[in-house]
């Protein structure tokens, strides 16, 4: 039960390059990396105006990159058998071009690129694993977009570049995501968590530190593919508007739990009940690692995995059973992560279990008669960089 690797990102980056003036018969211009990320807490929360703490994993996409003097743009993925050629105007909300070119270009049309270019990606981030394989490659390629026109890769252009990736996934793939997963692939920080707080129209996040030796954040991809696509997402969204309008309020940041608990509406009731604690959660768990209590955070965990498979019910039983191993064998608190309706789990480990806890969730999951699941370290790791 080996972790996956995150890969060495110099030595991929340089055989990258090489594919792509094999595939492209040019040099490229630029080659720039963004990681995946696992939430720590806060599920759903995003789009409510709430709070996420997630950490950028060492998992990253690549992309290399040539703009064009024209305005064909070609895609290629290391994950993907068919490269693509098209237009730019191809890359607008509604235009002709596979599901994956969405991810991979449509930044170019929410920065308004005026130029073609010649892409090339390569990722170590698990796809549908709900570890934001899609926030990495878009802010990978945005990235790259940004630094080959040689502007400055500061503070201002993360953000803007997280806004544009946001554009990306929600206006030219039509995915409902609330943002969380673009905002830590521009602005995490290594060592840290990242606090991303979505009242104001322009979110504000703050780099929160983790403890650094002793304990292992430990992910394990269910290998349960979910699509954010699907009707289950986008219903959750909807019945936490619902919730917010019946509660005359501007988003369920601003809902008390009293009037919560008296909706009409069980099911909205129970979706709203989820938000409003994960929320609070959030806060507490930020609390307690600023008092170095991971106890404290551990029962947090264990709570926000309880709220989202009661309350909002998107778990399911390899989560569950994931969760339920990490608990019994060590960890001091575990919960799925993600969107949901599979993907990963998130557990905190005492170092010297993490190996023993991982070989104890592929017992459970061979007993229970899943496929084997995959696990990973994550490091808290730094946002988007240009290499
Ligand atoms: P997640 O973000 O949790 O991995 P999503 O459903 O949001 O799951 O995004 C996964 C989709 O992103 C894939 O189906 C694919 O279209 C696209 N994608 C991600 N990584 C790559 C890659 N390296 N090459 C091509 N497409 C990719
Ligand atoms: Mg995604």
């Amino acid at each position: 039960m080996p972790f996956l690797s995150p890969g060495d990102a110099a030595r991929s980056a340089s055989l990258l390059r090489t594919a792509f003036a094999q595939r492209f018969g040019l040099e490229a211009d630029v080659v720039a990396r963004a990681p995946g990320r696992v939430n720590l807490i806060g599920e759903h929360t995003d789009y409510n105006g709430g709070l996420v703490l997630p950490l950028a994993l060492p998992h990253a996409t690549l992309a290399v990159l040539r703009l064009r003097e024209d305005d064909v743009v070609r895609c290629a993925s290391t994950d993907v058998d068919e490269p693509w050629s098209g237009r730019l105007d191809d890359l607008a909300p509604g235009g002709e071009r596979p599901g994956w070119v969405g991810y991979a270009a449509g930044v170019a049309w929410a920065l308004g690129t005026p130029r073609g270019f010649d892409l090339l990606v390569d990722s170590t981030v698990p796809s549908g694993a709900g570890l934001s394989s899609s926030a990495a490659l878009e802010c990978a390629v945005g990235t790259a977009l940004l630094a080959a026109t040689g502007a400055p890769l500061d503070d201002p252009a993360r953000r803007s570049l997280a806004r544009a990736a946001i554009r990306a996934e929600t206006e030219v793939v039509g995915a409902p995501t609330g943002g969380m997963d673009q905002t830590v692939a521009m602005l995490a920080e290594a060592g840290s968590a990242l606090l991303v707080d979505f009242e104001a129209d322009e979110p504000s996040a703050t780099s929160v530190p983790l403890p650094a030796d002793g304990w292992v954040w430990l992910v394990t991809d269910t290998r349960v593919s979910h699509a954010l696509v699907d009707g289950g997402y986008a219903a959750r969204r909807a019945d936490c508007e619902a919730a917010a309008a019946a509660l005359d309020v501007p988003s369920l940041r601003r809902a008390e739990i009293d009037a919560v608990e008296a909706l009409p509406d069980e099911r909205v009731r129970r979706r709203a009940r989820h938000v409003v604690t994960e929320i609070a959660r959030v806060e507490d768990a930020v609390a307690a690692l600023a008092a170095g209590d991971l106890d404290a955070f551990g029962a947090l965990m264990d709570a926000s995995h309880a709220s989202m498979r009661d309350d909002f019910e998107i778990s399911c039983a390899e989560l569950d059973a994931a969760v339920d191993a990490a608990r019994g064998t060590g960890a001091i608190g575990a919960r799925m992560t993600g969107g949901g309706f599979g993907g990963s789990s998130v557990a905190l480990v005492p170092a010297e279990r993490a190996e023993g806890v991982a070989a104890a969730i592929d017992a459970r999951f061979a007993a229970d008669g899943f496929a084997p699941p995959q696990h990973l370290r994550a490091v808290a790791s730094a946002g988007a960089q240009v290499l």
